[in-house]
């Protein structure tokens, strides 16, 4: 089976669902984990992963949407989070994290820090895993979550760095790649030296990467590109990423 460690099945219509999953699982896509950004899209997910099993749920909120909320709005936003974290439907807290490139202010990066400590203790707290977007940011995401002490992370497609990539495998940390690594061949050269018991496919679907809309279903391109750099028949790629998958994420 193929897993798709970080999409945003929220953003799809009631007919594009249908079709996603059922493509996904013509595909032999055995669990896809869908990550909230606004609180809106916490609701839907929750929603989609209670009415299908192979989509669990991953709660939080996107560093940019969490700049909107105020005081009020996140304490309610995160009682919230604390009555639905420990569901079977949910798997993670995420997307979380921070992004300096849409926020340069330093207030706002505040506040960014400050919320992603507060999910990382969420994380923490309920023993799932929590999966991190890092933009402009990535050196500071790998402080915060170290000095919080963060165990179970997945760092969503953090592979604009070798240095950094490989400073996560002495936390432990799983890394996620997506689509870009089907293009971009500097992505394509660190993965290929990335050992290959921490790392998880993902395609960030419906988000677009070039010209295709990319799926769940993608997350195969994505698995054979990678026995392809590492020269490994796509069964072996497979079976390693299913043991992450688990190791990180648990049991169905
Ligand atoms: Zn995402």
């Amino acid at each position: 089976m193929f897993y798709d460690s970080h999409c945003h099945l929220d953003m799809l219509s009631k007919p594009e669902l249908a079709q996603a999953l059922t493509c996904a699982k013509k595909k032999g896509v055995g669990e896809m984990i869908s990550c909230s950004t606004s609180f809106a899209s916490n609701e839907r997910n929750l929603e989609i992963a209670t009415l299908h099993s192979e989509v669990k749920a991953a709660l939080g909120l996107y560093p940019i949407d969490a700049l909107g909320f105020n005081e009020e709005q996140l304490t309610r936003a995160f009682d919230f989070f604390k009555k639905n974290i420990a569901r079977k439907e949910v798997a993670a807290v995420g997307e979380v994290g921070l992004d300096y490139k849409l926020c340069v202010n330093k207030e706002e990066q505040e506040k960014q820090v400050r919320l992603f400590r507060k999910f990382i203790a969420l994380s923490n707290e309920s023993k799932k895993p929590i999966v991190v977007h890092s933009r402009f940011a990535q050196r500071q995401a790998l402080t915060i979550l170290s000095e919080e002490g963060a165990k179970k992370v997945l760092l969503h497609s953090f592979t604009d760095s070798s240095k950094l990539m490989k400073q996560t495998l002495e936390s432990n940390f799983f890394i996620s790649v997506g689509m870009n690594l089907l293009r971009d061949e500097e992505v394509q050269k660190r993965i290929a030296s990335f050992p290959l018991d921490h790392l998880l496919f993902e395609t960030d679907s419906p988000i677009r990467f070039g010209e295709e809309k990319a799926l769940p279903e993608s997350v195969l391109l994505v698995a054979e590109k990678v026995a392809q750099l590492k020269n490994l028949p796509l069964a072996e790629a497979e079976s390693a990423q299913e043991k992450n998958f688990r190791k990180l994420f648990g049991s169905k």
